[in-house]
């Protein structure tokens, strides 16, 4: 029997893409048929590069897988994955405290939109990173090269470089 095909959209805020997700893009696109990467705009965080400039970089790190794509989006997740038709969301897990956060976004969005989340574990040498870390860690002067893809340490550094130093 031939199936439907299956999309998921894989939401975050990417700031920056870390090796963390591109893993999670790479063994999660094998279980569906397309997989898109929605780059969120979240008020709470901080902010080191566009959401432009996210879509940007991370279209370049996924140009050789065909059934990924990127797209930004403004409102609610679920609101986004109702408007690409997507039938599920993709989400990583490095540890307990994902799990008790995620659990709960999970719930909500099945109850108010009716959308299955499918988790994926991460792998044990990327369980720690997180974008976060990786934005303080850098404005703070440290290496986070073996953390983010090498065309993102780049941009990171260009865009470190020209940031006024706050006092
Ligand atoms: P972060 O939590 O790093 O700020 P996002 O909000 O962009 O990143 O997270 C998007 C999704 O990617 C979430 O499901 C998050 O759990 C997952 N994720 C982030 N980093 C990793 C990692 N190192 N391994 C597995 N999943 C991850």
């Amino acid at each position: 029997m031939k199936h439907k095909p299956i999309r998921a959209i894989f939401p975050g805020s990417f700031d920056p893409i870390t090796n963390g997700h591109l893993d999670v893009i790479g063994r999660g696109v094998k279980l569906f048929d397309e997989l898109i990467v929605a780059v969120g705009q979240n008020p709470l965080k901080d902010v080191l590069f566009t959401p432009d400039e996210r879509v940007e970089m991370i279209r370049q790190l996924v140009a050789d897988k065909p059934r990924v794509s990127v797209q930004s989006y403004d409102c609610l997740t679920v609101e986004f994955a109702r408007r690409v038709g997507a039938d599920v969301m993709l989400r990583g897990l490095r540890n307990l405290t994902d799990v008790q956060y995620e659990f709960q976004l999970a719930m909500t969005n099945r109850t108010v939109a009716g959308i299955e989340t499918v988790f994926i574990m991460t792998s044990e040498e990327y369980g720690y990173v997180n974008s976060t870390m990786v934005r303080e860690i850098a404005l703070l002067g440290g290496d986070v090269s073996r953390l983010i893809p090498a065309p993102v340490y780049d941009a990171l550094r260009r865009r470190l470089e020209s940031r006024p130093s706050t006092p």
